[in-house]
């Protein structure tokens, strides 16, 4: 006969194992097989035998942990009547059912002997991990959070390569993006909101500036300043910002291009093998309405720029670009660049100087009556042509007209 006092030695010598500080079952050994294998099968049968009250969907180690503890009926769970779990050999029942919704309501109304329920005991625990500070200065939540991070960057999914960092951030941008509020924005849409208010009313102590104030300034600061890519802030954001969709690097060159049109002239150049002439267009300076501008041309070959217009590009909607356009042409070759055009990947035109005078010109100038042929013939002529050309004139006719 085995009585209780066998059976806790019986245990104790040969089912629990000590984990760091926790002792729990040996869970190879909670099978009938390893009872069977070394002769314990008796102890296996007074299991079963003190445990009757239990169905067969309560394991091993609950019954053993029942039979130690002179448990004869489960605990049930202050929410809803239903049994409680069973946890581990060292922490035994759960006080609730286990299923979430008791859970999360046991968690808000129970409380411990120091008259806190959890969540609030939680939340004080989080308040002094952000309040204390620990020997690096830093307050112990925020060192807790940088040790996790730390270790979630080391964390390499296998089959995407992908760190746990990223697979939860894009985990969180998806939710963000695809989950409605109450309000009917997504929860991204109402994080920015909510960070566009804070950029207006969170003051810098600094300097006593709103955020957006700050930011402002410190862009207005740096617009200027040439980075180490050589390139000034504007010319920056066009080519990694704002213009990113539009503007595409060509191969592997330096030199950037906008729509099929100036494609179409880099593909020219690349076939005729002269694309290492080709830079990027200088930028050029002018006025309009009483204000400087500046715009970047499309390409240039030593002092000679290439503009590429196609019918959209030099009209726009009802002849509204043209007069902009022949500004910008004005003051290219006032700067003492020759300036060819490539008008809708067929035409060539030269803008010489002497067409513009000392005014506007808001005629069409790109009459294509008056150009040549865009092939290489003649590109390479004109481009050879160290001297503005006499005969190739785009605007011939347009100063009778305009000067009467
Ligand atoms: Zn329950």
């Amino acid at each position: 006969m085995i009585d209780i006092d066998d059976f806790r030695n019986f245990v104790n010598a040969n089912l629990l194992i000590k984990y760091k500080l926790k002792i729990g079952f040996n869970s190879m050994k909670l099978k009938r097989t390893w009872f069977e294998r070394y002769g314990f099968i008796r102890y296996y049968d007074f299991i079963l035998q003190n445990t009757a009250f239990l169905d067969d969907s309560h394991l091993l180690g609950e019954r053993i942990y029942c039979i130690l503890n002179g448990i004869m009926k489960i605990p049930r769970c202050a929410m809803c009547g239903r049994k409680c779990s069973y946890k581990t050999y060292d922490d035994g029942y759960r006080n609730n059912c286990g299923r979430p919704e008791c859970y999360i309501k046991l968690k808000a109304t129970l409380k411990n002997k120091d008259g806190l329920t959890p969540n609030q005991r939680s939340a004080i625990g989080i308040r002094a991990a952000q309040t204390r500070i620990c020997d690096n200065g830093k307050t112990v939540a925020s060192n807790r959070m940088k040790r996790v991070h730390k270790n979630r960057k080391k964390m390499i999914d296998p089959i995407t390569g992908k760190s746990l960092t990223s697979i939860i951030v894009e985990k969180t941008a998806r939710t963000n993006k695809n989950t409605l509020c109450d309000n009917g924005l997504t929860i991204a849409q109402n994080g920015a909101l909510k960070s566009a208010k804070t950029m207006n009313k969170r003051i810098k102590s600094e300097t006593g500036e709103t955020i957006k104030q700050f930011r402002i300034r410190k862009a207005n600061e740096t617009k200027n300043q040439i980075g180490n890519d050589g390139l000034d802030s504007y010319e920056r954001a066009y080519l990694h910002g704002a213009g990113k969709n539009s503007s595409i690097k060509y191969y592997s060159t330096k030199l950037y291009y906008q729509g099929t049109y100036e494609k179409h002239f880099l593909d020219f150049m690349k076939k005729i093998n002269k694309l290492d002439l080709l830079k990027r267009g200088p930028r050029v300076i002018y006025r309009d309405d009483g204000k400087s501008r500046t715009y970047r041309s499309d390409f240039a070959i030593n002092n000679v720029v290439v503009e590429i217009k196609s019918t959209w590009s030099y009209h726009g909607l009802n002849k509204s670009k043209v007069k902009r356009n022949n500004v910008k042409f004005q003051a290219t070759v006032e700067k003492g660049f020759r300036l060819i055009v490539i008008y809708n990947k067929q035409y060539l035109f030269e803008i010489t100087r002497d067409v513009f005078g000392s005014r506007y010109i808001s005629d069409d100038l790109l009459d294509v009556q008056h150009a040549i042929a865009f092939n290489e013939t003649n590109f390479l002529a004109l481009m050879n042509n160290s001297s503005p050309s006499k005969k190739i004139r785009a605007p011939q006719g347009y100063l009778e007209s305009n000067d009467s």
